[in-house]
């Protein structure tokens, strides 16, 4: 098997973009966005991440020409049966289209009122596609447990973190560093497991540890 050289991230986010980079530069893989190809996103109906994640990238895949990479992630809340889930990002979505952190952290914390059950988790699905009809994806789930609480705490990060407290940090995922974050996170951890796969593939060379 040859080791990948060029592959395509199917996002156009440039901080997806950022931290895919830097995991893939430190193995010689020249990481390019699918915006940069003008490649259109990928429509995403299914109902699970890993479905979603395989279908950008084979979306990307297929109109670039080249291996692709692509990330589907979400917050599952155990007392709503695990929604918002896939909907994560549009949970509060106004009739217009509109959305915002604020608007989905709202509707989720209200959802929660008189709930004792705050567990929650984030999910992060990578998926890799060396061609579009692979038929072997190179695929990494983690998952990232917290509780949710009532009051926003935190600068950092983006989404749900100023509601999503982690108890052995003692800190909400928005007071993490965001190298730390980046690190013990849902999507740090399944970069970690990707790399690890890809290796075990032959499809990078092995890196020292
Ligand atoms: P997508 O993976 O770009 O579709 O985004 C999924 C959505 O899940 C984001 O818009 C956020 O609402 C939420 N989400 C995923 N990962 C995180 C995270 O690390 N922090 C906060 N929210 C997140």
């Amino acid at each position: 098997m040859q080791h990948l050289k060029k592959i395509v991230l199917a996002s156009g986010n440039a901080g997806k973009l950022r931290e895919f980079n830097a995991l893939f530069s430190a193995l010689n893989i020249e990481l390019i966005s699918q915006r940069s190809l003008d490649i259109p996103d990928a429509p995403e109906p299914h109902p699970t991440f890993v479905e979603n994640a395989l279908a950008k990238a084979r979306h990307a895949s297929l109109l670039s020409g080249l291996p692709a990479i692509a990330d589907d992630s979400g917050i599952c809340v155990t007392a709503l049966d695990g929604e918002p889930g896939i909907h994560s990002a549009r949970y509060a979505q106004a009739a217009d289209g509109t959305r915002s952190d604020t608007a989905n952290n709202q509707k989720l914390i209200s959802a929660l009122q008189g709930v004792d059950d705050r567990s929650a988790c984030y999910v992060a699905v990578l998926v890799l596609v060396t061609r579009p009809d692979d038929p072997q994806p190179v695929i990494a789930e983690c998952m990232w447990p917290g509780e949710l609480i009532d009051a926003p705490r935190g600068e950092h990060g983006f989404g749900y973190d100023p509601f999503f407290y982690l108890p052995d940090q003692g800190c909400t995922a928005a007071e993490l560093s965001p190298e730390l974050k980046n690190k013990i996170s849902h999507r740090g951890q399944a970069m970690e497991l990707m790399i690890r796969q890809l290796q075990a593939r032959g499809l990078t060379p092995p890196l020292e540890v």
